[in-house]
């Protein structure tokens, strides 16, 4: 078991500002969903983790709490997810990574 990073779709959604997708060191492991935020009535999207690509460094949390102001991204067991994201495909060059939602979480 280990730590992954968390997002609050809820607390996301206020704000929206993708800049944890830009800092964080791996590739295509933040993406953005427009659904995520929307389908639950809010007016943006929200950003979310694939979780199977998270080394665990903590980097987003420290810009969306220093830099974006909103505190939506949390550390977390893996094993203690309700719900979490995997790769489903990736395709560096055309920014295509999508990720399906899983549940329960494999660790
Ligand atoms: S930095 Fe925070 S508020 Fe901005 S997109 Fe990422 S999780 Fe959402
Ligand atoms: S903990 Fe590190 S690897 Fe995982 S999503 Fe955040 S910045 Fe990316």
């Amino acid at each position: 078991m280990y730590l992954v990073a968390d997002i609050s779709v809820e607390i996301c959604a206020a704000k929206s500002c993708k800049l944890c997708t830009q800092y964080c060191p791996e590739a295509n492991t933040i993406l953005y969903s427009d659904e995520m935020g929307k389908d639950k009535g809010f007016k943006y999207g929200s950003a979310y983790v694939a979780v199977d690509r998270c080394k665990g460094c903590a980097q987003c949390v420290w810009v969306c709490d220093n830099m974006a102001k909103n505190n939506a991204i949390k550390m977390i067991m893996i094993d203690q997810l309700p719900m979490a994201a995997l790769t489903d495909n990736i395709t560096y060059g055309e920014k295509s990574t999508t990720a399906t939602l899983v549940s329960p979480v494999v660790g």
